[in-house]
């Protein structure tokens, strides 16, 4: 019984094993009390996605939570680091930037460091050079660099910050021992039919192909694109942001690993769409995210296959998918994690990261069985604008260009954008401003560099960025630039530091 009345939830039942069913799993049985059972049902005849290599900072925090020890981890999963993702003929043919995680430079007085360095542009000589000069990064990922960040705040170390590029498979692998030796029990069967209570509409058991039938009290549907609990049986309605975002299919291959490691993830804009590629330890993780109605699937297999740098590994697959979510995540007694709530295009990694944020959001709401309305509804509220804010960061890329050399560009340049990114860039285009909205997964910085480095100059800066003498701000630039230049230069390459520290047996 719970403090106000209602009886605890100690059944609980995970539909799917991808990456969202085995990291649910290993999340409730390490942190939900003893007493709750859990079990995973999902068919190997089925499979998963089986993509999904490329990850974002929080993982780190999601790695921690459950105890995770990081080196053994990276050598498990053929992980490599990730400083940031570099984006290739995005604004115009030939450009290229990066996104790097981590800060630019250091605030001064309240003012940020972008309106100083835009002051400096403005003023020019001496001309500050990129922005991406003083995020520490950056400039490790350009010069192909890696170490761990220094816990002193006082040392330029502690601005950079990291996430993984990972084989999916080894993590879920990873994730599944953790979650077996905790004592989740895993079912092996094709779920064929969801019972559900006449008078609550709860779901009440899944049936299983044998006529086997698990019960449970609370369901995570974790199914994939199938959305097997919320959208077929639920009925939850999907909205649909093919409109904004029309890519709609992607192939996919590993190749043999070329050369060195870079430490960034590499997005490369093509004719309807972009290429990624992903370097893990033992191969390099590709793939050619494309829009239907602009380029055959044929063509599009040919652009991947053309643009690998070592040797496919296999033959490309192709994936199937729509932009959009569902309606509401949390319906009754069924909360949806990973492809069977939303989907948006892994230009930015964040598909990992919205299943770690329902994980997170889940447990800090975990119901009993009474199932409170308000915390279901605040459940949602959060999660949905969460996939919100990703989708106009996403948004951003697409719409930023210049390109005019193919009907997607063309369509992506002049559409219509959703009001809240239009509030965003109206922000940015007067005095360069940027703020975070609460329970914003993308920081300022994220922000400015995908702005700039999409050619989005504002028209201004902040006044309060002169009160800085013109002299002082430029000396304080030069510095902060010279120290990031020494101190990346000082760190061990990517290939050393995985060499020394966490390479994977082979
Ligand atoms: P799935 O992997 O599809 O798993 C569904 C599970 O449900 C499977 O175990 C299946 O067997 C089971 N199941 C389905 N129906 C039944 C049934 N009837 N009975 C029993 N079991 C059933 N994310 C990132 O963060 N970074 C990336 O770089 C990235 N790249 C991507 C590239 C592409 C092209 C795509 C499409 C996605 C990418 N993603 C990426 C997203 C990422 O792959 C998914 O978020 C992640 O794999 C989670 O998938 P899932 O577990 O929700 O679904």
């Amino acid at each position: 019984m719970t403090s106000d009345g209602a009886a605890r939830v100690t059944k609980v039942v995970i539909v799917g094993g991808g990456t969202a069913g085995w990291m649910t799993a290993a999340a409730l049985s390490r942190l939900v009390p003893s007493g709750v059972s859990v079990t995973l049902v999902e068919s190997e005849e089925i499979g998963t996605v089986g993509v999904g290599e490329a990850t974002i900072p929080p993982l780190l925090d999601f790695n921690r939570m459950l105890g995770i020890d990081e080196d053994a981890f990276v050598r498990a999963t053929g992980a490599t680091f990730k400083l940031g993702i570099e984006f290739r003929d995005w604004a115009r043919l030939g450009d290229a930037y990066l996104h790097p995680f981590g800060t630019h430079g250091r605030d001064i007085g309240g003012v940020s460091f972008h309106q100083l360095w835009l002051r400096q542009a403005a003023l020019g000589n001496p001309d500050p050079g990129p922005i991406g000069d003083y995020c520490l990064s950056a400039v490790a990922a350009r010069r192909g660099r890696f170490t761990r960040p220094s816990a002193n705040p006082e040392s330029v170390l502690s601005t950079l910050f990291y996430a993984f590029h990972f084989d999916a498979a080894l993590y879920a692998k990873l994730l599944r021992d953790m979650a077996e030796q905790d004592g989740v029990v895993r079912v092996e069967g094709r779920v064929v039919a969801v019972e559900r209570d006449a008078g609550t509409g709860f779901i009440e058991a899944v049936r299983l192909e044998g006529d086997r039938r698990i019960d449970g009290e609370l369901f995570i549907d974790c199914s994939g694109f199938r959305s097997l609990l919320l959208g077929d049986a639920l009925d939850v309605p999907f909205t649909s942001w093919k409109h904004w975002l029309p890519c709609d299919r992607a192939w996919a291959v590993p190749s043999q690993r070329q050369g060195g490691l870079t430490p960034y993830t590499r997005a490369t804009a093509d004719t309807a769409g972009w290429r990624w590629r992903i370097p893990l330890q033992h191969r390099v993780g590709n793939g050619y995210v494309y829009s239907s109605a602009h380029i055959d699937d044929d063509d599009a297999r040919r652009a991947l296959l053309a643009g690998l740098e070592g040797e496919a590994l296999g033959e490309p697959r192709q994936l199937r998918f729509e932009a959009g979510r569902r309606d509401r995540l949390w319906e009754r007694n069924c909360v949806a994690i990973g492809l069977s709530g939303g989907f948006l295009e892994p230009l930015e990694s964040t598909s990992i990261h919205l299943i770690q944020s329902g994980i997170t959001r889940l447990m800090s709401l975990f119901p009993d069985l009474g199932f409170g309305v308000t915390e279901i509804d605040e459940y949602n509220r959060v999660m949905l604008r969460e996939y919100e804010q990703v989708r106009d960061f996403i948004i951003l890329h697409y719409h930023a260009t210049e390109r005019s050399d193919s009907p997607f560009w063309d369509r992506c340049r002049t559409m219509a954008i959703p009001a809240s990114l239009s509030a965003k860039l109206a922000l940015w285009s007067g005095k360069a401003r940027v703020f975070r909205e609460q329970g914003e997964l993308f920081t300022p910085d994220g922000w400015i560099a995908v702005l700039l480095g999409q050619g989005i100059r504002p028209a201004s800066f902040d006044p309060l960025a002169s009160a800085l003498p013109a002299d002082e701000s430029a000396r304080f630039l030069a510095h902060v630039r010279d120290v990031i230049d020494k101190t990346a230069a000082a760190m061990p390459t990517h290939e050393a530091f995985i060499a020394q520290n966490c390479a994977a047996r082979t």
